[in-house]
């Protein structure tokens, strides 16, 4: 099945930038290969739209895949970035503006007593886990299957559920020396993470989870399931390090720790990594946690971190203007922005007989073409992704920008409000349509 490509400018940048880029893009998920079709190359956006470079304009759905939290071009975030900048780029100096960002982060997160500023969120995974390494003086790291820490060597395997399994590589270009000492269990699975630990209990350094699994769609921790992650851990002298890159700053104020703080607050992570909503659109992100660990990081201690545009000028002052703009009203505008946009698409797609689930985290959400919302990625890989292929290119024919892949959380902003829904509304017949006479033609391959 084809589509029709109406967007000229987008065709013509796309094969320029063939020439020039692999594949065309910068990041794979860019490239529409999962939903097929010609990728939009976005000249401008606005609040809750972001317009191509043909003009058209569409209810954004991604929001850059989650800092954009205030919307596109928040007046006070770009007065900020801009008077930020006007005062010079980067002088590899510290600066007060890093001291702001860190304050501002120390202040939201209890379980984060020092921070260290860097410029993703792979880097911050890849340096929460040499940290915990080298804190530990132990080797192993246990990851979860559907778990996305960004493109870290030895986080960069998902492959094989079960019981311990010894991860392979699933991308070339990573060695099995890398992976070798990464265990991928089932997400969800806490007697897996118990086997593991009788295995390996002394071996083990540092167990990572997403805080809650948004990149193989949307996969919530069962209740406990965190919670037991870190008693586990604990036990056997490792580390618990929640991942919040996603879901920091987005699902509440701090992040998803707070939203589970409020059942059980008797246990912490030890280091909780960040980035997305913290550098509002700019290259920011951090990881941080117990003092005593972070007391391992040079200068003060033995373990080499560093970064060149590590606490930028521009990106903290664009990522503390943004936080500033974060306050409780905010998150129950998410919150309620979420669930109306949840309830219109799973009502639209019931309406034309499509089997669907609406799987939920907090604010972040995303719509499985199964049964039942899944537990983890063997399950979520069971879903007829072929049916979101035709749904997100009906929503784009009508105005509404999702993300290119079933397997990806959607995001709403603070500029997200019921005149903006009103494209979603006119647009969710047809593609629930679409989506209701779609067939498996287009080969799903989830990356
Ligand atoms: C996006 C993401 C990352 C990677 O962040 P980058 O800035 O893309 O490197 C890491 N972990 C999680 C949970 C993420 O969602």
């Amino acid at each position: 099945m084809t589509y029709p490509d109406t967007a000229p400018r987008s065709q013509e940048l796309f094969a320029r930038g063939r020439d020039v880029t692999p594949g065309g893009v910068n990041s794979p998920v860019r490239a529409f290969r999962a939903v097929g079709g010609t990728p939009r190359f976005m000249a401008s956006g606005r609040g809750a739209f972001i317009t191509d470079v043909d003009g058209r304009d569409y209810l954004d759905l991604v929001c850059s895949w989650g800092p954009m939290v205030l919307g596109h071009a928040h007046p006070e975030v770009v007065e900020a970035v801009q008077s930020a900048a006007t005062r010079g780029f980067s002088f590899g100096t510290p600066g007060e503006g890093e001291v702001l960002l860190a304050e501002e982060i120390v202040s939201r997160v209890p379980a984060v007593e020092q921070v260290r500023l860097v410029s993703s969120g792979t880097e911050a995974t890849m340096s929460a886990m040499r940290l915990a390494r080298g804190f530990t003086g132990r080797s192993k790291v246990v990851k979860f299957a559907g778990c996305y820490h960004g493109h870290v060597d030895s986080l960069l395997a998902a492959a094989g559920s079960g019981i311990a399994t010894f991860a392979l590589p699933d991308t070339a270009g990573v060695t099995g020396a890398q992976t070798n000492d990464t265990i991928v269990l089932p997400y969800n699975d806490i007697s897996a993470v118990e086997a593991a630990f009788e295995a390996h209990g002394n071996d083990i350094a540092v167990v990572i989870t997403e805080a809650a699994a948004a990149n193989m769609g949307v996969v919530a921790p069962r209740p406990g399931f965190n919670a037991a992650l870190a008693r586990i851990a604990h036990e056997h002298g490792a580390l618990f390090v929640m991942d919040e890159v996603m879901t920091g700053f987005r699902v509440a104020r701090s992040g998803w720790l707070e939203l589970e703080a409020r059942a059980d607050s008797s246990w912490a992570p030890d280091l909780v990594t960040f980035g997305k909503v913290m550098g509002g659109g700019l290259p920011a992100a951090a990881f941080g946690g117990r003092a005593d660990i972070m007391a391992y990081l040079a200068p003060v201690g033995p373990v080499y971190q560093a970064g060149t545009l590590a606490g930028n000028p521009v990106a903290a002052a664009c990522g503390l203007a943004t936080l500033r703009q974060c306050t409780d009203d905010l998150y129950v505008h998410l919150d309620n922005t979420a669930a109306k946009v949840g309830q219109l698409v799973s009502d639209a797609l019931a309406a034309a007989g499509v089997e669907h689930a609406l799987a939920t985290a907090g604010n972040l959400f995303s719509v499985f073409f199964s049964p039942t919302a899944p537990d983890d990625y063997d399950q979520a890989r069971t879903q007829q992704a072929w049916r979101y292929a035709a749904f997100f290119h009906a929503m784009l024919d009508h105005g509404v920008y999702l993300p290119p892949s079933a397997y990806e959380a959607w995001f709403v902003s603070a500029a997200h409000d019921d005149n903006a829904l009103d494209r979603l509304v006119a647009a969710l017949p047809a593609a629930a349509q679409a989506a209701a006479q779609a067939h498996p033609e287009i080969a799903q391959e989830f990356v």
